[in-house]
């Protein structure tokens, strides 16, 4: 039977709820449990997918093709074995929208529908709905609480702590204690209020998680547990990590975080087994090199638009013990007079993905100035279609060709809609979470996975043209890989260059620090390599798939 942990946050947003709970469920994998996670989101869109990543940050895919709040990727990278789905992110939209419909199908027999039961019946249901069978689901509860759009959500986490039991359910609450300068202290009256607007609702707290800059004193400590009504131990401080996120969970480790939830739910302490994980700090904390990779984005006032690019690209640092700094460029700043100086020293380049035709002509740009200066270079989805735009223009000389989101007349639509998805409504025509990808021998992708076929999460509209694949290939471009099905190109790369590779899925999606992305991993090698250092001995090593 599966058990509940609950987090909700209090007093600000942004405290790192979302690291939190992929760190609970980091530590209860090292106790040798299964976890799944979930994110209830309290706004009225039914799937990020349709909010800019300005406002939202980076739009997670999962395997099984939803489109979600980044959260999900901290829980899949933090954990080795939690799969995230389709009812991992629930938000005010998507369980009205189950609602809805089924009031207009007439399921309700004529009933008033009404938030009380009938919206937190369906939150209860989402939630045990994502519990799928593990032995624990951690559900984060988006937003603070007191918003308006988080009460449905809270009351259904009330009932839903009733009818599962003490013992089976229980609630962490992150919140924030501010340090005043003035009078030099720590201040705990924000976090009491943020605990008396759960205990309005009828919820108590069971863990205290306290984000704070400096080390909490004993009696401030004392005083949270007294105000706040919960046990001393409970109050567990969370000050900033000094080098990297994942140092998070080693810091509620020395807590005793793990032994709080497992005896309050009343579940065995096995013993922490954490050798990977304890390996993987050690690398993070003693880097033998730097590398500097540029990111040529549209979004890159906001480090979130590309978490999980980023988190990628660190990742592969990780493999190869080099801390990497990654150089956010401005696509729209981009062209043939400044390339060189907005460009110049990096050791490594990336095109990320995108929509829409803002930035594009300096994203080619990049992508012309990676392959005749011969820096290393990684194109992702939109970044693989950039690489095969430029590539037809300045190769093979078709100054128009382009792909037909930017210009519908092109002669040279070398990305174009597949016949299937022409005409079609924006919003559920792309191709959306995982789809196999078969590797063609004496490619760098294959050396770099080690296995015939891959599964990579998609999100796109657009695909190569076949109608120009010989031509292409002919003049150079080498088609890495393809999707079996569908004989849809998902992989391009030039053999004489140090390492070119351009991939229409998302592999950033997939990576992990204790595993990070073969693509990544040999990104970074070869950064290392242009930068005139031996990539580590570790990355060539025998290569993990990443997945089959
Ligand atoms: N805009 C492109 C498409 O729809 C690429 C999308 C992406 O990079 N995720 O195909």
């Amino acid at each position: 039977m599966t058990k509940y942990i609950f987090v909700t946050g209090g007093v600000l947003s942004s405290l790192g709820k979302g690291l939190t709970s992929a760190s609970i469920g980091l530590l209860l994998e090292g106790h040798g449990y299964t976890v799944q996670h979930q994110k209830l989101d309290p706004y009225l869109n039914v799937d990020p997918g349709t909010m800019s990543p300005f406002q939202h940050g980076e739009v997670y895919v999962t395997e099984d093709g939803a489109e979600t709040d980044l959260d999900l990727g901290h829980y899949e990278r933090f954990t080795e074995n939690a799969v995230l789905t389709k009812d991992s992110n629930y938000t005010s939209g998507k369980i009205y929208a189950h609602i809805i419909a089924k009031e207009r199908r007439g399921d309700y027999l004529g009933r008033t529908v009404q938030v009380i039961p009938h919206v937190t019946d369906a939150i209860k249901e989402a939630v045990r709905a994502g519990a799928g069978g593990a032995d624990f689901l951690i559900c984060e509860l988006g937003g603070t609480v007191g918003d308006i759009e988080g009460l449905p959500f809270l009351e259904a986490i009330r009932q839903f702590l009733l009818e599962e039991g003490r013992v089976n359910a229980m609630v962490a609450h992150l919140t924030y204690i501010p340090y005043l300068h003035t009078s030099e202290e720590l201040k705990t009256k924000p976090s009491q209020h943020s605990v008396m607007k759960l205990r309005e609702i009828g919820i108590l707290p069971d863990l205290l998680i306290c984000r704070t800059e400096r080390p909490l004193p004993d009696e401030v400590k004392s005083k949270l547990s007294l105000f706040c009504n919960v046990a001393p131990e409970h109050v567990i401080e969370e000050q900033d990590v000094p080098v990297s996120i994942y140092e998070l969970p080693q810091m509620l480790i020395e807590q005793g975080v793990d032994r709080a939830i497992l005896e309050r739910l009343d579940k065995p302490v096995r013993g922490l087994a954490l050798e990977k994980y304890y390996a993987l700090l050690e690398r993070i904390r003693n880097p033998k090199a730097h590398v500097e990779v540029a990111l040529v984005g549209k979004y890159v006032e906001l480090g979130d638009a590309y978490k999980s690019v980023n988190e990628a690209l660190v990742h592969g640092g990780f493999h190869a013990e080099a801390k990497v700094r990654i150089r956010r460029v401005s696509a729209e700043k981009l062209n043939p007079e400044t390339v060189g100086e907005l460009l110049g020293g990096v050791h490594a380049i990336i095109v990320p993905g995108g929509f829409g035709k803002r930035g594009i002509e300096g994203k080619i740009e990049a992508v012309r100035w990676a392959r005749e200066q011969r820096v290393p270079f990684l194109g992702l989805c939109l970044g693989m279609q950039c690489a095969v735009i430029e590539y037809a223009r300045n190769v093979l000389g078709w100054e128009q060709a382009n792909s037909t989101e930017f210009d519908q007349d092109t002669d040279y639509p070398v990305i174009d809609l597949m016949p299937d998805q022409e005409g079609l409504e924006k919003g559920g025509t792309m191709r959306l979470g995982g789809y196999r990808c078969a590797l063609r021998a004496d490619t760098i992708s294959r050396k770099a996975d080690g296995v015939e076929r891959v599964s990579e999460r998609h999100r796109h509209r657009y695909e190569f043209n076949n109608k120009f694949r010989t031509e292409l290939v002919a003049a150079g471009l080498v088609v890495g890989g393809t999707n079996p099905e569908r004989d849809l190109v998902e992989i391009v790369e030039l053999h004489d260059h140090p390492y070119f590779v351009a991939v229409q899925f998302h592999p950033e999606f997939k990576s992990k620090p204790t595993r990070p992305h073969p693509l990544f991993r040999e990104l970074i090698a070869a950064a290392l390599e242009h930068k005139g250092l031996p990539s580590s001995a570790e990355s060539t090593s025998p290569a993990e798939p990443s997945g089959a």
